[in-house]
């Protein structure tokens, strides 16, 4: 689909009926299951992907196919079948790193994203008296706080003295880049570890990461990303930006699963790096002596080096159909097009018909992804009106202290949900 200029976007279904006729990836609705509204069988608007996206039915497939050879194969499954299980994890690399513009010796399906979060701090967080600190925002995630700080403390730092916290300016919801490189600058000879998220997950800002990648490195300070409610969402280059580290869940965007499992990446110029400290497992062991058990740790020369276990094979399968979902849809930029459009059109209705009575604390235009955060301005609280729209067939979440996130997904959701949700949200205010 063309970019549609905003100015002409129209506040009527007839014309949301077009924008939809026009999209070039409205049949990926198809490859999803979509939860009914209860008691009917009317699609929910589902609004969560942010949260947790929605089931591809090719995750479905996969999870099944994975069930019955474990019934046929037993043990035998991690050599003998179409996909076996040993190198299972080898088939998500290259979609995997084409969404977050990596190599695919840099990134690898493994635990979960706060694990990954503490391993890799184990790697690039090594603190000295004199650098010690982390940069972290104000209001992170409270696992990426509870991580820093959890980890700071571990190497007998003071939270209080080694936690650089940035705030929004007082009166604003969002971070100003020049103000992140301000304090970068101003803190640069204490700082050990900068660790920010791509897409902020209340306020649904982007972070010009490029930017802040370039600081770390101007001043030699390691920078690891969150990059939760970036991945599947926005278009990324973490190889060429030099970003040191990242990590990520796949249930969100990349709708793999409740709690399926996280990925990272590593850039390269870290993979042979012998210095790094790190904790081992066997599952980073050399693979080809790998089942040589001789306890010599021989890591392989990429990121998986980093894996510890043999991985949920289960949950594998449901990243595997969910990036394979991706790929038929012609990968992140095609989607991020299209993204961009459902999300402005869901802006123009809102600025249209609700000016007064929701405000929209995410930033425009580029600094945002999928996500809109709305702040309820009428009399009726927030967490009311939020109750209101969740009966009349909307989800979408709500996060205290006063925001209703909504995130249209471009694999699934139309033109037409946009203005089915703000009919829905006018009657609700
Ligand atoms: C969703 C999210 C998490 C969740 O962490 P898990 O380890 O997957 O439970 C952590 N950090 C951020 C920024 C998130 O958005």
């Amino acid at each position: 689909m063309g970019l549609i200029d905003t100015q002409v976007f129209e506040d009527d279904m007839g014309f949301a009926q077009m924008l939809d006729a026009n999209d070039a990836l409205r049949h990926m609705r198809d490859a999803f299951y979509i939860p009914k509204m209860k008691g009917t069988s009317k699609d929910e608007i589902y609004l969560c992907g942010n949260s947790l996206g929605l089931q591809p039915k090719l995750s479905a497939k996969y999870v099944k196919d994975e069930l019955i050879k474990w019934q046929q194969l037993g043990v035998k499954g991690h050599f003998e079948s179409e996909f076996p299980w040993m190198p299972y994890h080898e088939l998500l690399a290259e979609s995997s790193a084409s969404l977050v513009g990596a190599k695919t010796t840099e990134v690898v399906c493994m635990n979960s994203l706060t694990a990954n979060l503490h391993f890799l701090m184990v790697s690039f967080y090594q603190p000295t008296d004199k650098k010690h600190k982390i940069l972290i925002e104000d209001h992170a995630f409270p696992s990426d706080h509870y991580a820093v700080e959890s980890q700071i403390k571990f190497h007998g730092y003071d939270p209080a003295d080694s936690m650089v916290l940035l705030k929004p300016r007082q009166g604003e919801d969002c971070l100003r880049t020049a103000d992140i490189l301000q304090t970068i600058d101003e803190q640069a000879d204490e700082l050990a570890l900068i660790m920010l998220p791509g897409v902020q997950y209340y306020t649904g800002q982007v972070l010009d990461m490029q930017q802040i990648a370039d600081a770390a490195q101007h001043h030699g300070i390691t920078l690891g990303l969150d990059l939760a409610h970036a991945a599947g969402n926005i278009e990324m280059s973490l190889h060429d930006w030099g970003v040191d580290f990242a990590a990520w869940c796949t249930y969100k965007y990349l709708n793999s699963g409740p709690g399926s499992i996280a990925a990272c990446f590593v850039h390269e110029k870290h993979h042979d790096n012998a210095e790094l400290p790190r904790f081992t497992g066997w599952w980073g062991h050399d693979k080809s002596t790998r089942f040589k058990m001789d306890n010599t740790f021989v890591p392989i020369q990429t990121v998986e080096s980093w894996q510890l276990s043999n991985p949920t094979i289960l949950s594998l399968a449901a990243i595997r159909g969910s990036l394979e979902t991706f790929d038929n849809a012609g990968g992140i930029s095609p989607l991020r097009n299209k993204s961009k459009q459902l999300t402005a059109y869901l802006r123009f209705l809102l600025n249209n018909r609700l000016k007064e009575q929701v405000g929209i604390i995410t930033p425009d235009d580029d600094l945002s992804g999928c996500q809109l955060s709305l702040t309820i301005k009428t009399e009726k609280p927030g967490k009311a009106v939020f109750d209101a729209i969740e009966a009349a067939g909307v989800t979408c979440d709500w996060r205290e202290p006063n925001v209703i996130r909504v995130a249209p997904a471009p694999l699934y959701n139309s033109f037409e949900e946009m203005v089915q949700f703000v009919d829905i949200l006018e009657k609700a205010v």
